[in-house]
């Protein structure tokens, strides 16, 4: 620390200069020191996020040494140290800082030394960029981001304002963007940016959420006319946008709700949304899907218990639990593997299937947590059941979202060396709904775990346009034939030869094929003709919490044959 306070001249001039600073800074966040007093001005906004003490500083340095992690401070102090030594004239560097909330930022730290006339070291100035801060405005259309659309969404639910909220988005943008590159995308989503702007925002905000998906918030107009407003835009999109002596035409989906109700955080609203999105995109042909939770007794319980069970992630998981489900060789029915399956319980609810509630918190920024929590489970649950049943192996459904994220295979890696659990007995499925999923991403995350000994499967075969296009494309271990192919075979011919055809192609890409869904001996007796590896289904027992599941295993591998009963 220096001993000398610093003159009224030179605050006001390390002042004027900091200002200057800041214009240019955009989405970085500026210091400036006067070397001569070690006398420092910081940005208002790095002030706020880390707690320290002042916007004005003596001995910055020092203080801000204390916010950085143990293991990057070395490097910080010597680096500082060079500059006010007069041995370097900039400083670039990256460390973790620690925030006010007691979370660690990465930052990148740029500065450099001016000198004054004499050459002497005078200030030391520079940006630091926070790789955490999120930017409220989308870079590519010029639109709030999702960011900037959960601040104004918090801030009307908390001051109760009643709202319309749109979602909208452009269909196959992922297929575009293969066809015409990824500079066509762009455009189109700047068009339909533009576009948001121009008819709406007039009457509401805009925004843009995530890849090709907009949305707008409005008070003034109902449902009834943000309705036409989709369709009008609909239809201008429809007749085709020029791009590049082009024309191409575009399909949209949208999802809408109306918020009166305030007793709701934002991440559920969200879902909801989502949810009404989804359903446009999947089911609708992109028809508007209004997403009701008019307060209709019934629909606002289920959004107050979908609000619930959301909450239990946070909570430590309090109240979900796996069971598991059997999986038996077809040809000898001993146990080979069980299917772990989600269910949530608490007091006023009584038990929740999975169906009602993994639609709704497939998209949400917690149920990445929750997968974790259920493979982390499932395996060591599994490695209770391999002390008696040496070769058996674990499934676990995976969310498509979950896939999505960067880091899913490094999760899955953990989870796996953290358990010691050994990964050929661990056997992942995804479903139809992984074609949501950019295609090669999916195909790389396969192979990756593939690559590493996990295997994969294929879930709910037949139920989706694309399930043959996904083997083809996909290497998968196993295909699961969903129940609904095999419900009538006992009466119905049609079904038999189309499990003959599944069979086969199943093996021609090397699978192996588990029948779900099997409910009676007579369905056993004709399916396992068809070359099918394993059975699963309520005749051989419906899914068991942990206890029961052990209880039976200890008497051996053939404790849910039934042919010998
Ligand atoms: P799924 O993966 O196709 O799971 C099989 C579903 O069929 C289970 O319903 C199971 O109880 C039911 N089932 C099994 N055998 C029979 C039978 O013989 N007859 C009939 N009628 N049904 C049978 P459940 O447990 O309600 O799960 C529903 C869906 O929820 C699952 O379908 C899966 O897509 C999803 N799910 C369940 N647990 C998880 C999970 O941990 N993570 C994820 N991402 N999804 C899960
Ligand atoms: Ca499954
Ligand atoms: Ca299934």
């Amino acid at each position: 620390m220096k001993d000398q306070r610093i003159t009224e001249e030179a605050k006001r001039r390390l002042d004027s200069l900091f200002e200057a600073f800041s214009i240019v800074a955009e989405e970085t966040q500026v210091f400036l020191c006067n070397m001569e007093y070690d006398y420092s001005r910081w940005s208002k906004e790095l002030v706020e996020t880390f707690g320290l003490p002042s916007e004005y500083m003596y001995d910055a340095g020092l203080i801000w040494e204390r916010h950085i992690h143990p293991d990057d401070r070395k490097a910080y102090r010597e680096g500082l140290e060079d500059i006010f030594s007069g041995k370097q004239l900039g400083h670039d560097m990256q460390y973790r800082a620690k925030r006010l909330n007691g979370e660690y930022d990465i930052c990148t730290c740029r500065g450099i030394v001016i000198v004054d006339e004499s050459g002497k070291p005078f200030y030391f100035g520079g940006a630091i960029r926070n790789h955490s801060q999120r930017s409220h405005i989308d870079t590519l259309t010029g639109l709030r981001s999702q960011y900037g659309f959960f601040d104004d969404l918090k801030s009307y639910i908390h001051n109760k304002v009643p709202i319309r909220i749109g979602m909208a988005g452009v269909g196959k943008l992922a297929e575009i963007n293969e066809v015409y590159g990824y500079h066509i995308g762009n455009m189109i989503l700047q068009h339909f940016g533009r576009y948001l702007m121009e008819h709406v925002t007039n009457r509401g905000g805009s925004y843009r959420l995530d890849g090709s998906r907009f949305a707008i918030i409005s008070t003034l107009l109902d449902e009834k006319q943000l309705a036409q407003s989709y369709e009008d835009m609909r239809e201008h999109f429809r007749k085709g946008i020029k791009l590049d002596n082009l024309n191409i035409i575009l399909e949209l989906n949208a999802g809408m709700l109306s918020l009166n109700d305030f007793n709701v955080d934002d991440q559920t609203v969200y879902s909801c949304l989502n949810m009404a999105y989804e359903e446009s995109k999947l089911n609708k042909h992109g028809d508007l899907v209004t997403f009701r939770n008019e307060l209709t007794t019934e629909s606002r319980k289920r959004l107050e218990m979908l609000h619930k069970i959301r909450a239990s992630i946070a909570k430590d998981f309090s109240g979900f639990y796996l069971v598991y489900q059997p999986v038996v060789d077809a040809a000898t029915e001993k146990l080979i593997g069980a299917e772990a399956l989600l269910r949530w319980r608490n007091e006023e609810y009584g038990t929740v299937p999975p169906d009602i509630f993994i639609p709704f918190l497939e998209k949400d920024p917690l149920f990445p947590k929750l997968g974790e929590w259920i493979m982390e489970t499932a395996l060591r649950d599994a490695q209770k059941v391999m002390e008696y049943v040496p070769g058996f192996v674990i499934n676990v459904n995976l969310s498509y979202a979950q896939m999505e994220k960067a880091d899913f295979t490094d999760i899955v890696w953990n989870t796996v060396w953290r358990t010691g659990f050994p990964q050929e007995q661990l056997c992942l499925e995804v479903t139809e709904r992984c074609r949501l999923l950019d295609m090669e991403l999916l195909k790389n995350v396969i192979v990756t775990l593939r690559a590493g000994g996990i295997r994969i499967a294929l879930d709910d075969f037949g139920t989706g346009f694309s399930s043959v296009g996904l083997v083809k494309n996909l290497p998968f271990d196993t295909i699961k034939i969903d129940r609904s192919f095999v419900q009538n075979i006992e009466q119905d011919e049609r079904e038999k030869s189309l499990l003959n055809n599944f069979t086969d192609m199943a093996s021609t890409y090397g699978a192996k094929v588990c029948v779900e869904g099997i409910e009676t001996s007579g369905m056993c007796d004709i399916i396992r003709d068809y070359g099918v590896h394993s059975f699963q289904g309520y005749y051989y027992s419906k899914p068991l919490p942990i206890d029961e599941f052990m209880s039976r295993v200890e008497n051996g591998p053939e404790c849910f044959a039934r042919a010998k009963q």
